[in-house]
């Protein structure tokens, strides 16, 4: 699988040391309070499993699914949920677990939702971000790396469904999407 890959943007010992730091700052600043972490699937599935683990709190967990871009690399900005959270958040310490901010619309879309329910608070933590990209304004409160415009895939982000398995965050070669999106 490694000769899909254009260039390696984050390797194991990088990502590993920053969410170390991530979960240290996330339990000192939720001392005290109940807090549900809720991962958005599927991307998130293995940040949010070392994320978890780097967390010195009682936590709570669930999930949330949104419509993915399919087989394309852009948004079509329509943002769908397919699995909702199992137990209303209201009166939660929530924050919202996703692997990467783009154009903002999913982040912006679930947070809204969840904010009807009224929790306690709500904040946002997404591993990647790509800020050149937002089109809509979204307070990330922990943001692992900031990235250039690029498609990027490993540590559980996909192309059509594949390379999530990949242990790094790495950029896909153009040849790869150009040729499915001809
Ligand atoms: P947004 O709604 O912020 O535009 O996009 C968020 C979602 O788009 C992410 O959860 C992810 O599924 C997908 N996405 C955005 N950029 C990338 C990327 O570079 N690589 C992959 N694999 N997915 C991306």
């Amino acid at each position: 699988m490694r000769e899909m890959i254009e260039q390696v943007l984050l390797d194991e010992k990088q990502i590993a040391e920053r969410i170390s730091d991530i979960g240290k700052k996330i339990s000192q600043d939720y001392q005290g309070k109940d807090l549900l972490l809720i991962g958005v699937l599927k991307g998130a599935f293995i940040f949010l499993a070392d994320l978890v683990r780097a967390i010195d709190l009682p936590i709570a967990l669930d999930f949330v699914a949104v419509s993915s871009y399919g087989f394309s690399t852009e948004t079509t900005g329509v943002v769908r949920i397919i699995k909702d959270v199992d137990y209303p958040v209201t009166g939660k310490h929530v924050l919202l677990v996703e692997d990467i901010v783009d154009s903002g619309l999913t982040l912006r879309y679930l947070a809204q939702v969840l904010a009807e329910q009224k929790p306690a608070s709500l904040r946002i933590c997404a591993l990647l971000d790509k800020p050149e990209r937002r089109k809509v304004s979204l307070d990330v409160d922990y943001v692992g790396f900031s990235i250039p415009n690029e498609f990027v895939v490993g540590y559980g982000l996909d192309y059509n469904g594949q390379y999530r398995n990949l242990p790094f965050v790495g950029a896909l070669k153009h040849s790869i999407y150009s040729k499915s999106e001809a």
